[in-house]
């Protein structure tokens, strides 16, 4: 199966070709643990999962890598403001160690309700700090950087390809730059790579450099841990369409002038979710986390289909009547779903009407993930009464790899099963993962809710069993 994506650099629909037959290495850029994702952000892991989902489906192994922003993240992107973690501590009275523990434990219970399947490398930029050391010196022996006010910075003038992601217009830039608050850069565009001396005297999280103790910029984490997960050149990297003119403009700079190489070969970014007031962001006061979604009565896959309505390269429109739109349909699934029952059609005896409409889906996910289009096809083969509910059944659960709404999952009506809530059957498997992850808090938590829903669970040697409590 061929798949066909959109690659940001050439600004084309490009075919995939990964570079080694051994695994594809996707590298996303993580969340910053400062406070909640909001469902803006995470509109962006769910587009990436998709793609995770749909290079699976079309038969490679992904090796996905996703970094947590931990330190270094300033809140204005080109070394301006203060830092992220530091200010949240600080409003919040905890250290920034307690901050970054308490938003990533927050975000993973965000990342598996919505049935996002986790990385294979999870990284924090503080347990690698030894490889941005090294990248930096790597980039201070090939002539890339300065020092200047005790902060170590990246020449742009040294790499001649800088801002070819963003298309950016340097002279432009340069007759029109801001004068830069930050007078120690010779150009403007400049970047700090290692803060030493900086303005954050204060700052709790600070390591031994040869260049004195302090800490890395935001930029060089996702250079120094995606090559060393996936080495110097690799398939894809992912992000919000935001980190184009920056994060990822100087990520592009600083891996390339240090390898010589071609960094990355396949540049994908997730369009924004709006608010009423534009771009949704923790900035603008206007924050959504999928917490208010629940507590409005919404599932958190009902979320997942509300993206999934829309292109990923598209701005999408929050609003509560899409999200009870996308309630409703997806519910309407779950029934129809339901009522098929529990016999699944063998591969072998899939007709070619439902082969076609499992190929139909195939085009459409496999052209950019067109999530929009397959999602008809879905609708449109569970309403056709000229094809078996057990086939039905099968194109279901093949389906379903890629949309990820926990339709494989679905039992069918008077299984018994059935009469058990899916909110319920949610947390029990949320609790099944968090044992997986020796997360014993989480575990005991799903538990606990679980019991408020009336149900009592009990783990036996075949797995947990649930029992309506009288
Ligand atoms: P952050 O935690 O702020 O570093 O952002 C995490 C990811 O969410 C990044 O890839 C951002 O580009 C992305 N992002 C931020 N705001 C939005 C938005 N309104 N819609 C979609 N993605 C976003
Ligand atoms: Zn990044």
């Amino acid at each position: 199966m061929k798949v066909y994506l959109y690659n940001t650099m050439s600004r084309a629909v490009e075919e995939f070709k990964p570079i080694s037959d051994e695994y594809v290495g996707m590298y996303c850029c993580g969340p910053t643990v400062y406070n909640y994702a909001h469902i803006g952000n995470l509109r962006t892991y769910i587009f990436e999962d998709t793609l995770k989902r749909v290079l699976r489906h079309a038969g490679y192994k992904v090796k996905h890598v996703m970094n947590i922003t931990d330190v270094g993240h300033l809140t204005g992107d080109g070394d301006d403001g203060e830092d992220k973690m530091e200010k949240s501590a600080r409003e919040s009275g905890k250290t920034v160690w307690d901050i970054a523990k308490f938003y990533t434990d927050a975000f993973f219970k965000d990342y598996d309700s919505l049935n996002l399947i986790r990385p294979d490398v999870v990284c924090p930029a503080t347990k690698h700090i030894g490889q941005m050391i090294k990248l930096i010196q790597r980039l201070e022996a090939g002539g890339h950087t300065y020092i200047a006010g005790g902060n170590v910075y990246f020449s742009i003038d040294t790499f001649p390809d800088y801002g070819k992601l963003a298309k950016l217009n340097l002279d432009e830039l340069k007759s029109g730059a801001r004068i830069d608050i930050d007078s120690n850069k010779r150009n403007p565009k400049d970047f700090v790579l290692w803060f030493t001396n900086s303005k954050f005297g204060e700052q709790a999280m600070m390591w031994d450099s040869p260049w004195g103790r302090g800490y890395p910029g935001w930029h060089i984490e996702c250079s120094a841990m995606s090559m060393h997960y996936l080495g110097e050149s690799f398939d894809i990297h992912c992000g919000g369409i935001d980190a184009i003119p920056v994060h990822h403009t100087n990520e592009i700079a600083q891996s390339e002038a240090a390898t010589g190489k071609k960094w990355v070969n396949y540049w994908m970014h997730g369009e924004f979710l709006l608010s009423d007031k534009g771009k949704m962001s923790k900035s603008s006061g206007e924050f959504l986390t999928l917490s208010v979604l629940t507590n409005r009565g919404y599932n958190p896959l009902d979320y997942r289909y509300f993206c999934l309505g829309a292109t990923y390269r598209t701005q999408l429109q929050f609003s509560y009547p899409g999200m009870d739109a996308a309630k409703t349909a997806r519910a309407g699934l779950v029934e129809r779903v339901a009522s098929l029952g529990d016999q699944i059609a063998d591969a072998s005896a899939i007709s070619e009407k439902t082969r076609s409409y499992m190929d139909q889906f195939d085009g459409f996910v496999c052209n950019d993930l067109g999530t929009p289009g397959a999602l008809s096809v879905l609708w449109t083969m569970l309403k056709d009464e000229s094809i078996s509910n057990a086939e039905k059944k099968f194109a279901v659960n093949y389906m379903d790899q890629v949309l990820g709404l926990g339709l494989d999952a679905v039992k069918a009506s008077g299984s018994g099963e059935s009469d058990i809530p899916e909110e319920v059957m949610k947390l029990v498997s949320l609790r099944a993962e968090a044992k997986k992850n020796k997360d014993w808090t989480s575990a005991d938590m799903y538990r606990k809710q679980i019991d408020d829903m009336g149900y009592l669970l009990k783990d036996t040697p075949t797995g947990p069993s649930l029992q309506k409590k009288v």
